[in-house]
């Protein structure tokens, strides 16, 4: 397995500026990212994968080295199909080392050759994520801080509730 090629795998529904962040220093460290949205049948999102896989693309033109996928299933499978042999993953507070923590050892378990790196979150993201940018944006809230810029107004208008 490669180790010059990182997945940062997630839901980014959708991307929020700490999800950015990470790819934008993880690229930095990696010859090589590749930006997987983990397709989960039983949890409908508030974007289809397409709509992720468009906002993706459009927060992060300016990072060379990265590209972008979708994927079902196991993600130590899905490291084996791409040749990839890091998961990178951003740590925010101390509440998400546990399950972080356990899913790190049972990847290595599953699959030996797959190590996973995690980058600290920049402080003023520390509390940010998607959920809470959903929550937020449906009430009409702004947006700008939390979200790429390229993306603010398309999920501003997406989740705007009817008033
Ligand atoms: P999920 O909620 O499905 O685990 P996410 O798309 O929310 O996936 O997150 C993917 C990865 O990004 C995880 O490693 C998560 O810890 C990290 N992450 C999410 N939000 C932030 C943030 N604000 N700062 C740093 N890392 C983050």
């Amino acid at each position: 397995m490669r180790s010059d090629v990182c997945v940062y795998a997630g839901s980014f529904d959708p991307i929020t500026s700490g999800h950015l962040d990470i790819i934008e220093r993880g690229a930095a460290i990696f010859p090589k990212m590749i930006v997987a949205i983990l397709r989960n049948p039983s949890k409908k999102g508030a974007f289809s994968i397409e709509e992720r896989l468009g906002m993706l693309r459009k927060s992060c033109a300016h990072v060379s080295n990265v590209t972008f996928d979708s994927f079902d299933g196991l993600l130590v499978d899905y490291m084996r199909k791409v040749d990839a042999g890091v998961i990178l993953r951003g740590l925010r507070a101390v509440s998400d080392f546990e399950s972080e923590f356990q899913m790190a050892q049972l990847n290595r378990q599953m699959n030996s050759d797959v190590e996973t790196f995690f980058l600290m979150t920049s402080p003023k993201h520390a509390y940010l994520s998607s959920s809470a940018v959903r929550e937020i944006a449906s009430f009409g809230g702004d947006i700008s801080e939390f979200v790429p810029a390229p993306i603010v107004a398309e999920v501003a208008i997406a989740l705007r509730k009817e008033q």
